[in-house]
Order: structure tokens, then C-alpha cells, then sequence
């Protein structure tokens, strides 16, 4: 699923060019006015007005020490690295254009290669440039994808503006999670991912002066790098939070159908509520390995949210909607807990949900107690071994509808320990 804009409740489309100057513009008001008036003023304003904005905004010196460690690549040298940005190097396709996979002489050891993943940015894609390189050039996380450098430079063929990531090994959570993989993902992996993926929107929420809201919270922007750490990337529609006394921002609404949170479509009004949201449904895609919306299913089944209702608190049903490529394998108490921390995420009432440093510690509850599983099963070849010997166990279908209740008890007094 790509992200596109939505229509907002005024019924007007976001002007493309309209992106870039919401992320970390000035209007962190709460009015719809100034939405407007944002939108307009944007599509007036070019893309080098707009980076000295957010770059200016950042008023963090270890944020700006950071952007200069950036490396500022030729476009000659990327064009090298990716044989020509050869279709054979294409290692996937975002909202904002395509994504190559390319080597450079590492800067560190000369004698030594560096893979890097290099975003080729489309002409929707210019105003994500700034964006990205403002955001991920100043932060420092290990759950957020690095970025190496930038390149900004105009050739014959017009303006090039291209963003050079560390490269991820293991593709996207998205990948992962699709048919396309013959050895799925484990639960151990998923539970895995779903802490890193916290960590990560925890330091973007509550780890710095400043809250960034990621804005397109979704599979495809979590990627595995070669040990299998989870790392968010594609920080093109990343805004700046509210800031101190301003319980929202307004904006024209941008994200991917399927994982922005209802009041965030319905208002523009955003907060890092609508992160908590996103990462409820992603929650029940490593779950339930679907989507949130698939067309291609009978009809009852193509929400994922409606579909999986009945069965959510039912530890009797809940096997039902677990992903049935891990079925066999997966301690299915440790799902209904990780259902139990989604259902919190997906509450319809933002202020309701969690913040994210709650879902965090709930989470690593989840996964601690699974962790002696987790450390054998943690590659998709011991998992295969892993699946063997628990079906023969046969442990999972034994369990009975009170042990599971016993232990969502246990588990309900570790979350009011957690808060
Ligand atoms: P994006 O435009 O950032 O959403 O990227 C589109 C797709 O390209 C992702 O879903 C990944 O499959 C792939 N991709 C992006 N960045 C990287 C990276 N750093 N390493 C490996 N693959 C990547």
C-alpha cells in the first residue's frame, strides 16, 4: 500500500507540494484556518525555503552536528554505485520513488565496501527530500534507518535529489510478512519486531525536546537489517509534534489508508495518537499475517479490524485469526497479550490510548516472557527446527481456555506495574 493524500473534511486534496511544508512548518496551532492557510502558502514557497525552515526549526546543536556528518554524494557517484540505477538493483518502490541497492568505498576502511540502499527521488517525492534528510539527518537511533548522505544536484535531465540510506538486508516487515517468503517470519521474530519498532517511535515521541510524529506507521516502513533489527525508515511524511500548551496539529490529511487513525482522516487533527494507531493495525498484521484491508478475501473478512472482533478476547476463538503459517509454532497466550496491547492502541478515543513508552514497556513485558523462545527461534532456519519440535510437543493446541485467562490475569497486573 502506497501513501496518498486523503481528501480532508473541507473536501480539497492536499496540493502535493503542500508535503513538505507541513513537516515542521511553524503552524503547530489548533485552528482549521490556519491548516488553509499552511496549504496555500506552501505551493507559493519552493523546496530550498522550506529546508532552511525545518533545518531552522531544529534548534538542537547536536542536531545540526549531526546533519554535517552527512555525507554529500555527486550524482556521478550514485549512478556508479547502482550500475545506472539498474532495474536489477531496485530494491522497491515508495511513495516518493524508487529505491536502488548500490556499493561505495566505505569512508571508515578504504579497502572495504559499504552497501547502501539509495532513494531516487520522483518529482512528488522533491518535498520529502528536505524532510528526510532534516529529520533523519539529526536523529540518532538504533531502531531508525541511517542515513548516510544526500545528494542535491541538477544535471541535464533536470533536478536530482536523492537520499543514500545504510543498507537493510533483510527488505521490508512487509516483505516479510508476504506470501512471497517461503519460510515465514516466527513469532519470536514478530514479537521482535514489534519492540524495536516501539523503541524506535518512543525516541521519536518522548526521546527529544522536540515530538516528531512519523505519520506512516506501516510494514513497508519497517525494515530488517541483517541481524534482523527492526528499523523504521521513510521519513518523508515525518511532522513536527505539538508544540508545549497545543494538544494537536492541524494539517491537511497525508498517510496510507488502512493505518491512519480515524480521528486524524475525519479532523486533520494530529497528534502522536494517531503513531499509537498505526501501530495497533500493525500489531494485528504480525498477528494475523493480513493486511488491513484486502479485497481479495470474502467480503467479511476484507477489514481486518471488523473481521477479527469476535475473536480478539475469546481465548477459546483466538487461535481463529492467528497468521496460519505459524499457528503450529506460536505460544498463542503471547499473541492474545500482544492483541491485548493493540486493542489499547486501537481505542477510538486518542487520549484513551497509550503514549508510546507505555506500549514499549508493555510490550517488552510480552517479550521477555517469551524471550528463552525467542533466542532459539530467532532466524527463519532455526525456527523451521523450532516448528518441528513444538509440533510434536503438540503444546499449543493443549492448552486449555483457563490457563490462558490465568495467565491474561498475570499479565493485566504486570500493565498497571508497567504505568
Ligand atoms: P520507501 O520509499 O522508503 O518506502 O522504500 C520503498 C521500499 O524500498 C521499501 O519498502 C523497501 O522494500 C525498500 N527499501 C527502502 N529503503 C531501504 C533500505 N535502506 N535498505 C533496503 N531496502 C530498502
Amino acid at each position: 500500500m502506497k501513501c496518498f493524500h486523503f481528501l480532508n473534511r473541507e473536501g480539497k486534496q492536499e496540493p502535493q507540494v503542500s508535503k513538505m511544508a507541513m513537516h515542521f512548518s511553524s503552524s503547530t496551532t489548533s485552528t482549521d484556518q490556519d491548516t488553509k492557510k499552511s496549504v496555500s502558502d506552501l505551493t507559493s514557497r519552493n523546496v530550498s525555503d522550506m529546508s532552511t525552515d525545518s533545518i531552522g526549526r531544529f534548534k538542537f546543536s547536536r542536531f545540526s552536528q549531526r546533519l554535517n556528518d552527512l555525507k554529500i554524494f555527486k550524482i556521478e557517484e550514485l549512478k556508479f554505485a547502482t550500475r545506472n540505477f539498474s532495474r536489477s538493483q531496485m530494491l522497491g518502490e515508495g511513495g516518493f520513488g524508487c529505491v536502488y541497492r548500490g556499493t561505495i568505498k566505505s569512508s571508515v576502511d578504504l579497502h572495504a565496501n559499504l552497501e547502501i540502499a539509495v532513494k531516487k527521488l520522483s518529482r512528488v517525492g522533491l518535498q520529502g527530500h528536505k524532510t528526510e534528510v532534516n529529520v533523519l539527518g539529526a536523529v540518532e537511533h538504533p531502531n531508525l534507518v541511517k542515513l548516510v548522505g544526500y545528494c542535491a544536484e541538477d544535471d541535464e535531465r533536470g533536478i536530482q535529489r536523492l537520499l543514500v540510506y545504510e543498507y537493510m538486508q533483510n527488505g521490508s516487515v512487509e516483505y516479510r510478512l508476504s506470501p512471497k517468503v517461503s519460510v515465514p517470519l516466527s513469532w519470536a521474530m514478530r514479537l521482535k519486531i514489534a519492540l524495536d519498532a516501539a523503541r524506535g517511535l518512543t525516541y521519536l515521541h518522548e526521546g527529544m525536546e522536540l515530538q516528531i510524529i512519523f505519520r506512516d506507521f506501516k510494514p513497508s516502513n519497517i525494515l530488517l537489517d541483517e541481524h534482523w533489527n527492526a528499523k523504521l525508515s521513510d521519513f518523508g511524511l515525518a511532522r513536527q509534534g505539538p508544540t508545549e500548551g497545543l494538544t494537536h496539529v492541524s494539517t491537511a490529511v497525508v498517510g496510507t489508508i488502512g493505518y491512519a487513525a480515524p480521528e486524524y482522516v475525519q479532523t486533520g487533527r494530529l497528534t502522536a495518537k494517531s503513531d499509537i494507531w498505526s501501530y495497533g493495525i500493525v500489531l494485528y498484521e504480525l498477528i494475523t499475517g493480513r493486511r488491513p484491508m484486502d479485497r481479495n478475501r470474502p467480503k467479511c473478512e476484507q477489514n481486518l479490524l471488523e473481521w477479527i472482533k469476535p475473536y480478539t478476547t475469546d481465548a477459546k476463538k483466538f487461535h481463529f485469526i492467528l497468521d496460519p503459517r505459524i499457528k503450529g509454532s506460536c505460544s498463542v497466550k503471547s499473541a492474545m497479550k500482544l492483541a491485548g496491547v493493540a486493542n489499547k492502541c486501537l481505542n477510538k478515543h486518542p487520549k484513551l490510548r497509550p503514549k508510546m513508552s507505555e506500549v514499549l514497556q508493555m510490550v517488552q513485558c510480552i517479550f521477555d516472557d517469551e524471550k528463552t523462545e525467542a533466542l532459539q527461534t530467532l532466524t527463519p532456519a532455526t525456527e523451521e527446527k523450532t516448528v518441528v519440535r513444538r509440533k510434536k510437543r503438540g503444546a499449543e493446541s493443549k492448552m486449555r481456555a483457563g490457563e490462558v485467562k490465568m495467565l491474561c490475569r498475570g499479565w493485566a497486573s504486570k500493565l498497571v506495574r508497567a504505568n
